[in-house]
């Protein structure tokens, strides 16, 4: 199995789906944050043989943007976008946002060298402003999954979504996603979260997880519920 660490960014959708094959894994939060995936990829690492890890993350995030906001002190976030991502950036020297994306992009890959023993660790930092992604028409949307095998054209079609409209979360527990639908909602605007179950017997253990996720939002956000079935 080969993992592919990445960020929520709508923009990404078209370029992950080259990603996808039958032995693919995808994870994404705010950032391809790898802190704060780091139980669902100990996880996956255990129980399956991972040949190979590959960090992808790009220029013009706005998880980066939120992590230099806060260190220049523009804003405050909560503790636990500040311990889940924030904190990693809080003692190092970095003078542009171009620098703060390279600066992210070689922490993960030493975090997972720390986590993955043997296994192969490649990256890349994908150019958002060299290969530009259309605006959405609607307003944008965040979908939360376990992991999959759905494409993100798929996926996109499945929630009534649009492919450059739509943020993606994925991991193995709500916890570890929850830093991420804050930023989302909150930093991004995002109004419209959607819990996406695509395997029947999640439909109980992330129905569930919406209802958690619902006792904690702020402010006007839409829950939606979806049920796949393949
Ligand atoms: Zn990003």
């Amino acid at each position: 199995m080969k993992l592919v660490i990445s960020c929520m960014d709508r923009r990404l959708n078209s370029y992950l789906d080259t990603y996808v094959d039958n032995d693919t894994v995808i994870l994404r939060n705010a950032g391809a944050n790898v802190n704060g995936l780091k139980s669902t990829i100990r996880r996956l690492i255990n129980d399956n043989n991972v040949s190979e890890i590959r960090l992808v993350a790009h220029t013009d995030c706005g998880a980066m943007n939120v992590v230099n906001s806060v260190l220049s002190g523009k804003i405050t976030v909560s503790d636990s976008v500040y311990n889940s991502l924030v904190s990693q950036f809080a003692d190092k020297k970095f003078s542009s946002r171009a620098e703060l994306e390279q600066l992210n992009e070689k922490l993960q890959v030493e975090l997972l060298h720390s986590m993955a023993g043997e296994i192969k660790i490649t990256s890349e930092l994908y150019d958002l402003n060299r290969n530009p992604v259309p605006e959405s028409k609607g307003e944008h949307m965040l979908a939360y999954t376990r992991p999959n095998e759905y494409r993100y054209d798929e996926l996109t079609s499945e929630i009534k979504g649009e492919m450059n409209g739509t943020y993606f979360v994925h991991s193995l527990t709500l916890d570890e996603a929850k830093p991420d639908l804050e930023i989302a909602t909150k930093n991004l605007g995002i109004r419209d979260l959607v819990f996406v179950a695509t395997k029947s017997e999640q439909y109980r253990e992330m129905m569930l997880d919406m209802d958690r996720a619902k006792m904690v939002s702020e402010g006007d956000v839409h829950f939606r519920f979806v049920k796949l079935m393949r």
